[in-house]
């Protein structure tokens, strides 16, 4: 799509992703005048030819339009931080398994001070975000084999086969996903959100619009530097909205001389707002993904199931608690079955520890908008070890079910990460030689109260000492809930929108 760029709008939205399209459809559909800036291409409205068959294709992740960001010389192999670039965001290219979390997530937020965020006022928006995402509950009978096998066998260990993931009050469980597929299709926040406002007047979408800075003048955000096409505009804007995603949100911010002051004097960036916490408070959940042989049966199941048709990647998921934590779960298993590719089988499940205490940073490594930031997790350096004592735990719970009576003939032998690492010693030295991540960066423009000296927003997504900015992402959540970050990020997008719509009353 070739709209022109505007070169104003009463509210400016910085990012059609996954929380941005949130904010401005709800923005729009409110009467509010709104502009949303994506770096990316806006392929149209749902069924439009444009759409790249992977991005909307509902079995695998998409791929094709990737910010190509990767921790760099930060790690001892690359890792790759995958966010897509494209109207949607990463709810283009994502794995549809939407969870929501546990009670204790939100109320933490609303205890520390963050008013409007406790799980009560999120509740309505989670179950608004599902509607809207046209989320839809896998029957087990829909389960492929391998995702059957893994479900079936969860009670051995003391997991019961629950009816859902996304009850904030329970613990421990296997349950089939909810997803927001429809027929096949990733069922993303451009089709769920933009679509439907796309028709309005008031609502002017433009692509391959990547934002440099926001113009900050008299204490106040006034619009946006933008290169756009080639050329570079200012849009002037009554609100600026960041929605870039945890990475891009911060570095945005950087570049506008909001931030730590020592990192942008070098970078010779004038200081507008010294900000320390911008860029700081990355987190994401280490992850391991393990590898089992298969077996004959196994093969011939899958093979079967893919000929009937639909057997997507992720299906079902089971939650557990650590030894280090005693109030709810703090674990994920993640059956993953890639036997759509043709290529050679690997029969894997994931477990990864949702309640990391590590904590790393992004910053600028150039003032170009171009320029990839410096990303460094610092994946499992938390001084008491706890962040790798949980994945060790995840990965007890994953040979203990492996070795079930049921299980143990279907799976075959563990080849990944294998016998040498069956000692704790052993696999905690596996795990910190090779980190990886479950793709929910978050925190990197964290809220917090005022005389919080970390706190990039406030609780309204308000970036402190500058008037009409906000952030409204996965970067804002002060720790990540105990979840997959889709739907929470669409719950931040409900959220704020409903604070600037309460504000411009
Ligand atoms: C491969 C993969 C698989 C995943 N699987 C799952 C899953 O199964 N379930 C789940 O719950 N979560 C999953 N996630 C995580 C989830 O998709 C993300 O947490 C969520 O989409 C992030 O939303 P966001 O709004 O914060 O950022 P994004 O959706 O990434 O949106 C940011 C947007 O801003 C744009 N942007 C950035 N910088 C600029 C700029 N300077 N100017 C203009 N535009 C800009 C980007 O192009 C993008 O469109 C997955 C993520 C990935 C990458």
């Amino acid at each position: 799509m070739t709209t022109p760029l505007p070169a104003a709008a009463e509210y400016v939205v910085v990012g059609g992703g996954t929380a941005g399209n949130v904010v401005a459809a709800r923005l729009a559909e409110s009467g509010r005048e709104v502009l949303v800036l994506e770096a990316g291409p806006d392929f149209g409205p749902r069924g439009d030819a444009a759409w790249p068959a992977d991005l909307v294709d509902a079995t695998r992740l998409g791929r094709s339009h990737d910010w190509g960001y990767d921790s760099g010389d930060t790690y001892p192999w690359k890792v790759g931080f995958e966010r897509a670039r494209a109207i949607g965001g990463s709810s283009d290219m994502n794995g549809c398994t939407q969870t929501w979390g546990h009670r204790r997530d939100y109320d933490a937020w609303a205890e520390a001070g963050l008013t409007g965020w406790a799980a009560d006022d999120l509740r309505p928006l989670f179950e608004e975000g599902a509607r809207r995402m046209r989320v839809r509950r896998y029957l087990a009978s829909e389960l492929t084999p391998w995702q059957h096998a893994w479900y079936d066998a969860a009670p051995a260990v003391g997991m019961p086969r629950v009816a859902t993931l996304n009850d904030l009050d329970e613990n421990a469980g296997f349950a089939p996903e909810d997803v927001n597929i429809e027929d096949g299709v990733r069922v993303n926040t451009a089709f769920a959100y933009l679509d439907p406002a796309r028709a309005l007047p008031n609502l002017t979408i433009v692509g391959e619009a990547l934002v440099d800075r926001v113009v900050v003048e008299g204490g106040r955000a006034t619009g946006v530097v933008v290169v756009h096409r080639g050329q570079t505009r200012t849009v002037r804007a009554g609100t600026v909205v960041l929605a870039g995603g945890a990475y891009n949100s911060p570095t945005v911010l950087l570049r506008s001389g909001i931030g730590p002051a020592a990192q942008l004097a070098p970078l010779g960036i004038p200081i507008v707002q010294h900000l320390p916490g911008v860029g700081e408070n990355l987190h994401d959940q280490p992850f391991l993904l393990m590898n089992w042989e298969g077996s004959a049966r196994m093969t011939a199941e899958m093979d079967a199931a893919r000929a009937a048709g639909w057997a997507p990647d992720e299906q079902a998921m089971g939650k557990a608690a650590s030894s280090l934590e005693s109030e709810a779960f703090d674990l994920h298993f993640l059956p993953y079955s890639p036997t759509h590719r043709g290529e050679r089988t690997r029969w894997s499940i994931g477990t990864s520890a949702l309640l990391p205490r590590s904590r790393g940073f992004v910053r600028l490594r150039s003032t170009d908008p171009e320029a990839k930031p410096i990303i460094d997790h610092r994946f499992l350096t938390d001084p008491e070890g706890a962040d790798v004592r949980m994945l060790v735990d995840g990965v007890g719970i994953l040979r203990e079910l492996a070795a079930s009576p049921d299980l143990a003939p279907l799976v075959g032998r563990e080849l990944h990460p294998g016998p040498d690492t069956f000692t704790r010693e052993a696999l905690a030295a596996h795990l910190y030689a090779n980190p990886d991540n479950y793709w929910h960066p978050v925190g990197t423009c964290r809220m917090g109260l005022a005389d919080d000296p970390l706190a990039v927003v406030d609780a309204r997504g308000r970036v402190h000492g500058i008037d009409g900015l906000r952030v409204a992402d996965c970067a804002i959540m002060p720790r990540v809930p105990r979840a997959t970050t889709a739907m929470p990020a669409v719950v931040v997008g409900e959220n704020i929108a409903r604070m600037l719509i309460e504000d411009a009353a």
